[in-house]
C-alpha cells in the first residue's frame, strides 16, 4: 500500500475525476463542491462498491446539501462558546481544541461542515498558541479533546510538539484525540505514530466508524497498533439515514467494533447542521435501535445514544424507558417485554 501522504495527495477532490461508474448527477456534485469540499482518498474509494451504497453516501456530494432550509451553520454554537478561536469551552472540566483544518475524507454529514477543509477554518501557529495559553490559565479544564478536522493528519513531529505542550500543563489530566483516520485512512496509523502517542498517556482515542463495511483487516491493524500502545479506543458513530438507520446494521457494527478492540462510546442523533438535513433520522428510531441492543447483546456493545442540543446545550443521553418509579419500588419491563418488580430496602 502507498504511503499515507501519497494517498492523501492522490485523493479525488473534483467530481469530474471520479470513476464514471460512481458518478450520479455530476453537475449537481460540482455545484456542491464549490461550497463544501470533497476529498475521497484512494483507500476509502476502494471500499465503495456502487452508487448509493452506505460508503458512497458518506463520501459523495449530493445536491440536497445546498437546499437544506431547516438546519443551521453552527448548530452547537461553537463560535460563541470559543474564548479563543478554535477552542470550545462548553463544559466545566473539559475543552475541545481544534488543531487541524483538514480530514482524510470530507464526510458529507460533518458537524463542522461550515468550515472543515475550507479557508473558513483557520488554524495557525498563533491560534494553537492562544489555545494552549487559555488551557494554561484555566486549571478547571482537566480533559482536553484534540480534534479538528483530523489531528492525525498532522505530521508526526507537529503532533508530538503539540502533545508535549499539552503535557506541560499540569492541570490537564487526560488527553483525548478525536480522529476518523483509523476508519478512512488506516495506513496513517504507522508503528511510529503508535509509539509516539504512547509517550503521552493517559491518552484516549475516539474514532468514528459508521458502517460494518468500514471494518476490514487494514482498519483492524490500525486499531491493534493503537490498542497495543495502551490507548483505550472508543467510537462515536452518527445515525445516518439510508446508511446505518437499521437495528441489524448498528448491532453488527457495534459487535464488529469490539472485535477490533474499539468500545462503542456515543451513538449520535444527527446534529442540525446546515447541508445535512437529508441524513437526519427520527428521534424515535434511535430509541428503537437502543432497545434492539440493550439486553440482546453485550453491554460492552451498547453505546450511549446522545443528542448534542442546538444552541450549545451540550450532549444529553436518550434512553428507552424500562422502569416506572412507584413508592418504595420500581415496576420494570425487561428487554423481552416481561414485567418485574424491584423493592427498595425498608427505611
Ligand atoms: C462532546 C464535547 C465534549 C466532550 O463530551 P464528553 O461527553 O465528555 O465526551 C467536550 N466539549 C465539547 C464542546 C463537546 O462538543
Ligand atoms: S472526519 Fe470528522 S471532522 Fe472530518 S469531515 Fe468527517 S466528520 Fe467532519
Amino acid at each position: 500500500m502507498p504511503h499515507w501522504k501519497t494517498l492523501l495527495k492522490t485523493s479525488i477532490i473534483r467530481p469530474a475525476d471520479l470513476p464514471l461508474h460512481l458518478v450520479r448527477d455530476q453537475a449537481g456534485m460540482a455545484r456542491v463542491t464549490s461550497v463544501y469540499p470533497m476529498r475521497i482518498n484512494p483507500y476509502y474509494l476502494g471500499l465503495i462498491q456502487e452508487p448509493g451504497d452506505p460508503l458512497w453516501r458518506q463520501a459523495m456530494p449530493d445536491s440536497r446539501e445546498l437546499t437544506d432550509r431547516v438546519c443551521m451553520a453552527d448548530p452547537l454554537a461553537e463560535e460563541s462558546l470559543s474564548p479563543v478561536p478554535n477552542l470550545i469551552h462548553k463544559y466545566p472540566d473539559r475543552a475541545l481544541f481544534l488543531v487541524h483544518a483538514q480530514c482524510a475524507m470530507y464526510c458529507r454529514f460533518c458537524t463542522r461542515k461550515r468550515m472543515v477543509g475550507t479557508t473558513r477554518m483557520r488554524i495557525t501557529a498563533d491560534t494553537i498558541r492562544a489555545g494552549l495559553d487559555y488551557l494554561k490559565k484555566t486549571p478547571a479544564i482537566r480533559d482536553v479533546l484534540v480534534s479538528g478536522g483530523d489531528p492525525l493528519l498532522l505530521e508526526d513531529e507537529a503532533l508530538a510538539n503539540l502533545l508535549q505542550e499539552l503535557r506541560k500543563i499540569k492541570t490537564i489530566e487526560i488527553i483525548r484525540i478525536g480522529t476518523r483516520v483509523p476508519c478512512v485512512l488506516p495506513m496513517r496509523v504507522t508503528k511510529k505514530l503508535a509509539s509516539l502517542l504512547k509517550r503521552f498517556h493517559p491518552l484516549y482515542i475516539n474514532t468514528h466508524f459508521n458502517h460494518p463495511a468500514e471494518i476490514n483487516q487494514t482498519a483492524a491493524t490500525a486499531c491493534a497498533r493503537l490498542a497495543d500502545a495502551g490507548i483505550p479506543l472508543g467510537c462515536q458513530t452518527v445515525l445516518l439515514k439510508g446508511i446505518n438507520d437499521d437495528p441489524a446494521i448498528i448491532r453488527a457494527l457495534m459487535q464488529k467494533l469490539l472485535t477490533i478492540r474499539v468500545k462503542p462510546y456515543y451513538l449520535f442523533q444527527g446534529d442540525m447542521t446546515r447541508g445535512t438535513d437529508h441524513f437526519r433520522t427520527p428521534l424515535r428510531q434511535g430509541i428503537d435501535i437502543m432497545r434492539s441492543l440493550i439486553g440482546h447483546t453485550s453491554g460492552l456493545a451498547v453505546p450511549t445514544l446522545a443528542v448534542d442540543l442546538p444552541g450549545g446545550g451540550g450532549k444529553i443521553p436518550l434512553l428507552p424507558e424500562y422502569a416506572q418509579y412507584c413508592s418504595g419500588k420500581i415496576r420494570a419491563t425487561n428487554f423481552c417485554g416481561h414485567d418485574f418488580t424491584y423493592v427498595d430496602p425498608a427505611e
